[in-house]
């Protein structure tokens, strides 16, 4: 299901990047504690009341609007009501209503999204007066914040999750693959759907599927049917803030959100770059399918320990995906590309895939007398029992005396055990540790 996105606006200074640290806190947990992955400081998602959104801090996306300030800032507003389902709109509360929000605000107005004002640097309660003179934005009752002590942060929230919209109907039928392709512009992924569509035995359905502002191709191949998420939003170009690859991420993300495999694409000329790891963590964390597809095979010069040599290349920068199986192929030439739809299908069918309860307590109880975990303080985690709860991705509950006892290298081998025996080839695994009742 897709989660609805949330979007920050408002002048430089106001304190976006600090109320979006503190409200994603320290949930970026998963991709960051990898070697060769940093933090992206943008994107993050995060839970209240019960309902998960995405949230994106647009000040920290830069827009190479000449140097005036203003026009950036018009592009972030822009970016954020093409793109989110809720707005944020930031003013200072120290510095008072400013023209610049006043212009923002006609912006936002106009586009009818749901906006929420929200006035930071409230720092005491004695300053609540300031938030008055924003009433006049016309957005209804301005919250007072104060991202230093951390106050009014709830009733945001609060707010921001009451004007989510209900997350949308799931449009296809199970047995659809949704695959999703990202990178990076000008990494082949129009070209890559055109080569896709054009294969043999390929038939295009002919009423695409459309949700919202997002276009996708529904195709069936030997009987198989699959859809490729958003093919019109990587073709949609022109607005100012499309060429900047932060945006290229956004837009992904939603691609991500929407899919059950995505195949993250890197440009075989130009290697890999940081965005394409910030990309392929991010589905990743959404707990994707993923295969990691190298386009533009054939403008690349070979001999015999090429493809090998860039594999290794990949492995060591994606430690986190050691699952996703690598495909290298051109999208222009098609050399090899019918090997990458039978992927797609093995990697969904190991994402769906259900194994049984006494096969896996079997697997777990081998690992753990080959290598019994270690003692924490004199106490020994015991595992009483292992059972898989869910599937996309595959998800394994283990029953345990202490869960604090659980470390995550032990975890670790676990998972590699577990991946000896069944594979799961292609999707991450969720391992989920629970005190025994
Ligand atoms: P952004 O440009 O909108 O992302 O703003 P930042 O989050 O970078 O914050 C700009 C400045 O305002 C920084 O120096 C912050 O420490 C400061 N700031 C952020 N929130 C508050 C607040 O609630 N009160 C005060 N007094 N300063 C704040
Ligand atoms: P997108 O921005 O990711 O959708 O990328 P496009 O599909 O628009 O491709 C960008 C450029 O790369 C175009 O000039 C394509 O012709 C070129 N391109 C795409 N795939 C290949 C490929 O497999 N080999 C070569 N040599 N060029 C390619």
């Amino acid at each position: 299901m897709a989660r609805p996105v949330v979007a920050i606006v408002g002048r430089p200074n106001v304190g976006k990047s600090t109320i979006f640290n503190r409200i994603i806190g320290d949930r970026l947990a998963i991709v960051e504690d990898k070697p060769g992955v940093t933090r992206d400081r943008i994107y993050g998602t995060s839970e209240w009341n019960g309902k998960t959104f995405s949230i994106v801090d647009t000040g920290g996306i830069e827009i190479d609007a000449g140097d005036e300030i203003m026009r950036s800032v018009r592009a972030q507003a822009e970016l954020a009501i093409d793109e989110a389902d809720t707005i944020v709109f930031m003013v200072d509360g120290k510095a008072g209503l400013t023209h610049a929000d006043e212009e923002v605000a006609r912006l936002l107005f106009r586009s009818g999204k749901p906006v929420v004002v929200a006035v930071n640097k409230v720092d005491n309660p004695g300053r609540i007066d300031s938030i008055y003179e924003f009433y006049s934005l016309g957005f209804g009752d301005p919250i007072a914040i104060s991202g230093s002590h951390g106050t009014g942060i709830s009733d945001l929230l609060d707010r921001v999750v009451e004007a989510l919209p209900e997350p949308s109907e799931e449009e296809y039928d199970d047995d659809v693959i949704r695959v999703a392709l990202i990178g990076r512009p000008n990494v082949g992924k129009s070209s890559l759907v055109n080569a896709i569509l054009g294969e043999e035995r390929v038939i295009v359905s002919d009423v695409a599927g459309t949700t919202r502002d997002a276009i996708d191709t529904p195709f069936e191949k030997d009987g198989r049917k699959f859809v490729l998420i958003d093919t019109a939003g990587m073709r949609k170009r022109g607005k100012i803030y499309e060429t900047t690859e932060k945006y290229s991420v956004l837009r992904s993300l939603k691609a991500i959100e929407r899919s059950d495999v995505v195949l993250v694409l890197i440009n075989a000329e130009e290697g890999i770059i940081e965005q394409d790891k910030h990309i392929a963590g991010y589905a990743h964390e959404a707990g994707k399918a993923s295969v990691l597809v190298v386009n533009k095979w054939d403008a690349v010069e070979k001999d015999d320990k090429t493809m090998r040599q860039f594999e290794l290349r990949i492995r060591d920068q994606f430690q986190f995906m050691s699952y996703a199986p690598i495909v290298f192929l051109s999208a222009k030439t098609k050399q090899r590309l019918h090997r990458l739809l039978p992927v797609v299908e093995h990697v969904a069918e190991q994402h769906a895939m259900r194994v049984q309860t006494h096969l896996l307590n079997d697997i777990v109880a081998d690992a753990v007398a080959v290598n019994p975990p270690p003692t924490d303080k004199g106490k020994r985690l015991r595992i009483n029992y292992a059972t898989q709860v869910a599937v996309k991705p595959p998800t394994i509950v283990l029953f345990v005396n202490d869960p604090e006892l659980m470390h995550f290298s032990y975890s670790r081998y676990l998972e590699n055990k577990i991946r000896e025996a069944f594979a799961f080839e292609g999707t991450p695994l969720r391992i989920i540790v629970r005190k025994k009742s």
